[in-house]
């Protein structure tokens, strides 16, 4: 991105509160981020840590019974999405930014076959003719790697395998061609294997594509293999962000580092043990008055459950902790890192 140019999706601010009849339950906290075109962004954090959230409030896909309060902007090609009205809404889903969610059962018509389901996206989206979209449907079949896909489009969802539904659902996500794919959790229920796959393909799309892709995960290892920068998100806020290369050799906040340690690594011995990360994210994201790891944090201090942290800004690394400061060269450094050195 040149140093003018906008980015395609800019967060400000984002506040996103349900109303429950136990009170303001705040999933989302005053979260900024952006992602430019073609970039790969992962998400990562805990259940409850706002990551889903984030990117249901960019496309406000949320339960119609929901009493959700929003507030912020989310930036979409110059438009504020959480302004703008509810057709150009619907246009910009599908079409300009396409979902993948992590079960497509529930997200497939199940009496409906597949090639039928993505056809209906394109002629809803593209105003083709339904001929025409059969063929672009088989086509996308193919492209995502289900064989025979001309026979196989006629199939309804229960005929294929978990990665299988999970491949179509790709399809009718990419079906548009959208500008941004948000993929949410997207291999979180497939085994080893097929996961490996889904994750090649997301990746092989975006390269060829040049769509951007918006890759929400609790697990860092996900995001590690087919994204460029990391977003760590803990209790409703981002706690550090950086290019993924950074966060794997020298990752700052003591929350990813933690993360880090709950994946498996093929370079330690067989022995080597996991490590848990002790207690549990607060069900609330937003009463804490310091810093909201700090009762799980092994480095906390005094001045942690008091004070919010300051926020360390770098080239292209952020990071919300008391121990982490930026250097003369732009890095972003961690206490630890430095008194270990
Ligand atoms: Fe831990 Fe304190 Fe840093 Fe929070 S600010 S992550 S409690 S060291």
């Amino acid at each position: 991105m040149s140093s003018t140019a906008r980015p395609m999706l800019e967060v400000e601010d984002l506040r996103c509160s349900f109303m429950t009849p136990h009170g303001e339950v705040r999933a989302v906290d005053g979260v900024s981020f952006s992602i430019d075109a073609g970039e790969s962004l992962g998400v990562v954090g805990e259940s409850g840590s706002g990551k889903t959230v984030t990117a249901m409030a960019i496309l406000q896909l949320f339960p119609i019974t929901a009493k959700v309060r929003l507030s912020g902007r989310i930036m979409f090609d110059g438009v504020d999405l959480l302004r703008t009205g509810g057709r150009h809404l619907r246009q910009v889903r599908g079409a300009e930014i396409g979902v993948v969610f992590q079960d497509p059962l529930t997200s497939l018509d199940p009496v409906m076959p597949v090639g039928d389901q993505i056809a209906e996206a394109i002629t809803l989206h593209k105003g083709v003719s339904r001929t025409v979209a059969r063929k672009r449907a088989i086509e996308l079949l193919e492209r995502v790697g289900i064989p025979d896909a001309g026979p196989r489009s006629r199939d309804l969802p229960h005929h294929f395998s978990g990665g299988m539904r999970q491949r179509i659902m790709i399809a009718i996500a990419i079906s548009c061609e959208p500008r941004l794919l948000i993929a949410d959790e997207a291999t979180t229920a497939l085994d080893a294997t097929v996961q490996a796959q889904v994750l090649a393909l997301l990746d092989d799309l975006r390269r060829e594509s040049g769509m951007a892709t918006m890759v929400i995960s609790h697990d860092i290892g996900v995001i590690a293999a087919v994204c460029d920068e990391a977003q760590v998100m803990y209790a409703g806020k981002i706690v550090e962000r950086a290019p993924v290369r950074s966060i794997l050799t020298t990752s700052t906040h003591p929350y990813t580092t933690a993360l880090l340690h709950l994946v498996p690594r093929l370079d330690h011995r067989s022995h080597h043990r996991l490590r848990p990360i002790p207690g549990s994210p607060p069900l609330v994201a937003g009463d804490a008055i310091g810093c909201r790891f700090a009762p799980r944090c092994e480095l906390a201090m005094d001045q942690c459950a008091q004070t919010p942290p300051l926020v360390a800004v770098g080239d292209r690394h952020v990071c919300a902790c008391w121990l982490a400061s930026e250097t003369r060269d732009g890095a972003v450094v961690s206490a630890q890192t430095k008194a270990a050195s």
